[in-house]
């Protein structure tokens, strides 16, 4: 079963025995919960369009390994195309949910994996590359979701992982074993864990030969004994148990975080992918962070597509879409989405092979498209609500509207233009307060901010890549200075 079909997926977790927690309680089921219910839809899509034939090229690849088609999201990119190709499909799920598809840190992590592993193995003869190729193979063959776990809760900034005060705020080794090795500690801020069915877990930073222990990577089944989930408040979440699909402005999709504890969890030996060669800790990480980095300008810019058709229905539905200052606006929001856009082709364009034969986008061009994001996507933001006039914040609730004393008030005195119901003016203005200010807007700005690395980390890699030195050698040329 190369491919699933949505509902295949949807039952495929709902059989998972997860140990997820949220408000103080043990969800038991969690894939109907009303909260947590839009996150799996959400990469549900992922499996959905994948089945749908205009969308083939984009949403399924051949299998570099097997020779079989898979969906994208399980692929080891072979090409600059496949590297574009990736964007445009995260373009394209970004513009279908309108919200975090989390289904991509788990295919970034397979292409930073498939080459730090290769690289490892040569320096050091261990056999990390084909205990990761069996795992891609059985991603690929069973279409899974696998989340990719990288940052940890890292207590005090100002100390390696091997000098915590309490060992656990970098996940480390605690135990080995014949068969493999007991693992502990914690990943924050995991998205989509709760709807993958494997879990790759990766060093957060760059290690010194004594943190040998924390040089781990593995992956386990997110149901494997030992593993809590801790689920992320969003803000307005709670609306969600309102009953009111029209007041949550995006009731079907949405995304998810939690807090993930690994409590003495046995990794067995085939599924160890790093085990204590430090200086390669920050190889994986570097790679990880950079394919994360190009995955934003793509799963941002669909979901900027969806904010600036809602800005444009909201002036329409007020009589100014023809005003020159509504234009302008709307041309501002739309040439920051498409230098997103322009920077994650480009890092893709630019990617290079790696020796272990799958592609590695421009790290320096990946690293200024993620820079751009902690940035852009507020822009875009204040211009959505701009258009959108405080009605955004201020309009009453859907039971106001449907009430028989106020509701004709409610109606009467909130419309715009005559031919627009006041019902569908209210609904675009809630959708462009679910990704403002809403649980939408975990994934859409404060996700744009620290996702994949807050914007000091990328800066740091700008340092490193930036190759001043060529530059002042460039103008040394032109002025002639010896
Ligand atoms: Fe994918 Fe974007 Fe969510 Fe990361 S933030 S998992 S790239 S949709
Ligand atoms: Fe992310």
């Amino acid at each position: 079963m190369a491919l699933m079909t949505g509902e295949q997926y949807i039952e495929s977790i709902r059989r998972l025995n997860l140990q997820i927690y949220m408000f103080g309680e043990k969800i038991e089921s969690p894939v109907d919960h009303p909260i947590l219910r839009p996150s799996l839809n959400s990469v549900r899509m992922t499996y959905d369009l994948a089945q749908d034939p205009q969308y083939e090229d984009l949403m399924t690849a051949t299998s570099a390994i097997t020779g079989n088609k898979i969906n994208r999201f399980c692929h080891i990119h072979h090409s600059t195309q496949d590297l574009v190709n990736k964007v445009k499909m995260q373009r394209l799920l970004g513009q279908k949910t309108a919200s975090c598809f989390q289904r991509c840190v788990g295919m970034d992590a397979f292409n930073a994996l498939y080459s730090t592993t290769f690289e490892t193995d040569r320096q050091y003869k261990t056999n990390y590359f084909e205990n990761f190729k069996k795992f891609a193979i059985a991603t690929e063959e069973n279409d899974w979701t696998v989340d990719g776990a990288m940052t940890d809760p890292k207590g005090d900034r100002s100390l390696a992982p091997h000098a915590q005060p309490d060992a656990d705020m970098y996940l480390h080794v605690v135990e080995r074993r014949p068969d493999g090795i007991v693992v502990r500690g914690a990943k924050a801020h995991q998205t989509g864990i709760i709807n993958s069915h494997e879990v790759i877990v990766m060093p957060t930073i760059a290690m010194g030969p004594d943190d040998k222990d924390y040089a781990v990577s593995f992956a386990v089944p997110t149901d494997a004994e030992g593993i809590f989930m801790i689920i992320g408040r969003q803000s307005c979440d709670t609306r969600k148990l309102e009953g009111s699909e029209m007041d949550v402005g995006n009731s079907e999709f949405g995304g998810v975080e939690a807090l993930v504890v690994f409590d003495n969890v046995f990794v067995p030996n085939d599924r160890i992918f790093l085990n204590g060669e430090v200086e390669f800790a920050g190889m994986l990480v570097e790679r990880f962070a950079g394919y994360h980095r190009q995955s934003y300008g793509g799963c941002k810019v669909g979901v900027g597509d969806v904010l600036i058709g809602a800005a444009a229905l909201a002036a329409e539905y007020n009589g100014v879409e023809r005003a020159s200052a509504v234009k302008d606006k709307l041309i501002e929001m739309v040439h920051l989405n498409e230098t997103l856009f322009a920077c994650g082709i480009a890092c893709s364009a630019e990617g290079k092979p790696t020796p272990s034969g799958n592609y590695l986008i421009d790290l320096l061009l990946a690293n200024v498209c993620k820079q751009n994001v902690t940035r852009f996507p507020y822009e875009i933001v204040r211009l959505a609500e701009d258009i959108a006039g405080g009605l955004m914040v201020t309009a009453p609730s859907e039971k106001d509207l449907r009430d028989p004393v106020v509701g004709p008030y409610v109606d009467k005195y909130l419309r715009g233009v005559n031919a627009v119901s006041t019902e569908n003016r209210l609904r675009v203005l809630r959708l462009i307060e679910n990704m403002s200010l809403g649980t939408a807007a975990v994934g859409y700005r404060t996700e744009s901010m620290h996702g994949a690395g807050s914007p000091q980390a990328q800066r740091i890699m700008i340092a490193r890549q930036g190759n001043i030195g060529a530059k002042k050698k460039l103008a040394k040329a032109i002025a002639h200075i010896d």
